[in-house]
């Protein structure tokens, strides 16, 4: 599953910010996630509390934020609102759009002890 690994690389950099920082406990954690990555937040929350089952992010909370789409429309020369991965230009129903925005998953921050 998707959500699976992106939840694995998720506690992954968890861990390396621990390293890091120092500390080993995890309250809360924020990503944000691009509307057009084609993660579904419910699955994401559920593969990601069973992956932090026995790390230091055990019961965490995750907080997940949706990025919007946005593409560089050739056409119109500015950038639009994008809200599928292969979808028009909003302004021109051109096709030639350079994403720019909305298929990332990255971490915000963390609530640590
Ligand atoms: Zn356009």
């Amino acid at each position: 599953m998707h959500e699976m690994s992106l939840a694995e690389g998720i506690v992954d950099l968890i861990e390396e910010e621990s390293r890091r920082q120092g500390f080993t406990r995890v309250l809360e954690v924020r990503v944000a996630v691009g509307e057009l990555g084609g993660v579904e937040p419910e699955a994401l929350q559920f593969c990601f509390d069973a992956v932090c089952r026995g790390t230091l992010a055990d019961g965490a909370r995750l907080t997940i934020e949706r990025v919007p789409g946005q593409a560089w429309c050739m056409a119109c020369a500015r950038v639009v609102p994008l809200h599928e991965r292969y979808g028009e230009c909003p302004q021109c129903g051109g096709v030639e759009l350079q994403l720019q925005a909305g298929d990332e998953l990255r971490l915000l921050d963390l609530e640590v002890r």
